[in-house]
Parts: structure tokens; C-alpha cells; sequence
């Protein structure tokens, strides 16, 4: 498949601030990409050095298979959508979204098409003569959201355009931003440090971390198969548990042992068990593969019940059912599920398995 747009060993500080290190990003045709890290993790520091409007100190990048390092922002052909609204506030909505094709003087007959087209799309004729101040955030969001689609560029990128609105808006703009990525299918760059946005929109995700790509996959890849501790840690809600233990075929921590993991380790090595709170069951059924341990805290969230469990010298969050009732101080046992369990080598941490 060819790509869309190529980001090699682009690094970039500002003054002893190193923000992007020898970055790496490769973004196929009509993918629904998604950047994710947390906040300086440096993504809109790489959209902005996409869009040219940010130089990088080295490294490259390639539109479409050509070198654009040296294009200016107009000759690259993307549009951008910020998290701030950017709608001049003196036009109407239909004003705005149409000023990119006033600027290029098209005719009139063509920019009402357009605009018909947009508006459609995004659900908001009955928006066109409202200015600004008499929307609410999640209506100027699309309005500034049609403005960028107007333009029919190479690409979009967009950088956390619905961190202003509402839980419920959010929700509803990520299903519509699925659906307008889908119906135009062109290549969709998206920054955002919120892991759920990113797991439900993306065709593909790179995780980022100061600078530099952690790992790159589909949600599904990343979720289950982090490449080290951090990204097993940064991606999932409660977060991935870690126990400490020594691995030599079986796994030895604290006050707990796994005989047959199921991992098939060489020699003995110090690493971190990982293991997600949906991957433990207190409803134990089988010894070997079961921890024994003693609530430490529960904590009852309506749709799950989560309890917190003391193994040896360190805790665990197990997934319980909204009903389950566990009292503070009781003996319990978590059984594991050997098909969705981690291991971190614990100096290096990444996989080992
Ligand atoms: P956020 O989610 O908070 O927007 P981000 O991942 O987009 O964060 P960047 O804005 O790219 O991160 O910033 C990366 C690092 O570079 C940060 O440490 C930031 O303070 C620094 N930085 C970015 N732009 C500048 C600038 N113009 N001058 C100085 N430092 C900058």
C-alpha cells in the first residue's frame, strides 16, 4: 500500500527541550492514524512539522512518496483542525466554512455545491446562518470541522479537536468523525492523549512518548500485546497490574508462584508479570494458575465491581462482577488467565513474551 505521509528521523528541540527524537511515523493512504501519547509527549510538535509549519533539525518527510521537507505549508495540501475553534467570529457558519473557497475565488455556484455537500455531512444546514457565538462547542467544532473538509486536501490532521466538548458530544463526534473519515476516504491524522478516542477511532495507532514512537499497531494489537511496560501501562483502564518476580520457566514473586505460565523461558531472569484486572477471576475453578491474597479495598462502579487485592508486598486490581461482595481483610483467590498474560523484562522493559 503506498503511504500517505513518511516522518524519518525527524528530531526537533526547542532550546534544551528535546520534543521529537529521530521520530519515525509511516501513515498509509487513507488510514484513520492516530498519535497517542500524553500530554508533551510531542504530537502536535509532529503535526506541525508535517504541515511545515514547524522545521525539524533532521530528518525528512515524504507526502505521498515525495520529499516535502522543504514545501511550504500551501504547497504540502493538508488541512489542519485545531483544538481551539478558530471560527472568525463576525461570519456566519456558512461564511466560515466557506472562506477557503472565497479565498481561491471559486464561483459561487460551485461554492454552494460545497457547502451543501459539507453540511451534510455533518448534519448542520440548520447551523449555516448562526454565528458563532450563538452555537454551542460542539456545533462550532463541526463547523470548523467543515471548514477543513471544504478544501478536499491530501490529508487531515487534526489535533485534539473534541478535547472541548462534553463527555456526551465527544462520544457523538468520534462516531461521526468514523463515519466522515469512511464516506471521504481520505488519510486522517489525528493527535489526541485520550486512549479510549484512540482505540475507537483508529485504524492504527502510535503510541508516543517523549519524542520518540513506542509502538505502532491497531488498538487490538496494543492492548494485547504491548511492547513494554510503559505502553502496557499507559494504554487500559484501571491499568495493566505488574507483580515483580524472578522467571525461570515458572514465575516466583512475593508470596505467590505460577508453575506453568506457559511463557518458556531460558535461564532465570528478574521481570514484571503482567497481567489486566479483566484477566483475573476471583470465581477460582483452577488452583494452578490462581494467586492467593487478601482484599485490600473494593470499590463498586455500577456496571463492575473493582477490588483491589494485597498479594505478598504488592496489589493487585481484579474486574468483579457489580454484584460480587468482598469484605475488607478476606482471604480470596485470583485465578489467571494463562492466554492473556505479560511478561517485562525488568531492566530493559520491554516484552519478553
Ligand atoms: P499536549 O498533549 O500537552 O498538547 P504534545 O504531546 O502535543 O502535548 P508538544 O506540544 O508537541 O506535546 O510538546 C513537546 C515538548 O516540546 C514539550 O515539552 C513542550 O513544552 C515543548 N515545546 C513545544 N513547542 C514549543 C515551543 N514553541 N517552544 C518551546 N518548547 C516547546
Amino acid at each position: 500500500m503506498t503511504s500517505a505521509i513518511v516522518a524519518t528521523g525527524i528530531s526537533k528541540s526547542f532550546g534544551d527541550v528535546e520534543a521529537l527524537k529521530a521520530l519515525e511515523l509511516d501513515i498509509p493512504e487513507g488510514a484513520f492514524f492516530v498519535l497517542l501519547g500524553p500530554s508533551g509527549a510531542g504530537k502536535t510538535t509532529t503535526l506541525r512539522v508535517i504541515a511545515g509549519l514547524e522545521t525539524p533539525d533532521t530528518g525528512t518527510v515524504h507526502l505521498t512518496g515525495i520529499d516535502a521537507t522543504k514545501a511550504t505549508p500551501a504547497e504540502r495540501d493538508l488541512a489542519m483542525v485545531f483544538q481551539s475553534y478558530a471560527l472568525y467570529p463576525k461570519q456566519t457558519a456558512a461564511e466560515n466554512i466557506a472562506s477557503p473557497l472565497r479565498a481561491r475565488k471559486l464561483p459561487k455556484s460551485e461554492i454552494d455545491a460545497q457547502l451543501k455537500r459539507v453540511s451534510e455531512l455533518l448534519h448542520i444546514e440548520e447551523l449555516l446562518n448562526r454565528y458563532p457565538t450563538q452555537m454551542s462547542g460542539g456545533q462550532m467544532q463541526r463547523v470548523a470541522l467543515g471548514r477543513a473538509l471544504v478544501r478536499d486536501p491530501r490529508a487531515f490532521l487534526m489535533d485534539e479537536p473534541l478535547t472541548n466538548l462534553d463527555l456526551k458530544l465527544r462520544v457523538e463526534m468520534r462516531t461521526e468523525l468514523t463515519r466522515i473519515h469512511r464516506s471521504l476516504g481520505r488519510t486522517f491524522l489525528y493527535v489526541t492523549n485520550d486512549q479510549v478516542e484512540a482505540m475507537s477511532m483508529a485504524d492504527q495507532v502510535a503510541v508516543l512518548r517523549e519524542g520518540t514512537v513506542q509502538q505502532v499497531g491497531s488498538a487490538t494489537e496494543i492492548y494485547d500485546h504491548p511492547a513494554n511496560r510503559w505502553v502496557a501501562t499507559f494504554v487500559g483502564s484501571p491499568r495493566m497490574n505488574l507483580l515483580k518476580c524472578t522467571a525461570n520457566g515458572r514465575l516466583e514473586g512475593d508470596g505467590w508462584t505460577l508453575p506453568n505460565p506457559g511463557f518458556g523461558i531460558q535461564g532465570e531472569r528478574p521481570a514484571l508479570f503482567g497481567v489486566r484486572s479483566e484477566d483475573l477471576s476471583l470465581d477460582v475453578r483452577e488452583e494452578s494458575a490462581s494467586l492467593a491474597g487478601k482484599v485490600y479495598a473494593v470499590e463498586p462502579l455500577g456496571d463492575r465491581t473493582l477490588v483491589d487485592v494485597e498479594i505478598g508486598d504488592q496489589r493487585v486490581i481484579i474486574k468483579a462482577a457489580p454484584t460480587a461482595s468482598f469484605k475488607i481483610g478476606e482471604e480470596v483467590r485470583a485465578s489467571v488467565d494463562l492466554d492473556r498474560v505479560h511478561l517485562f523484562d525488568a531492566d530493559t522493559e520491554s516484552a519478553i513474551a
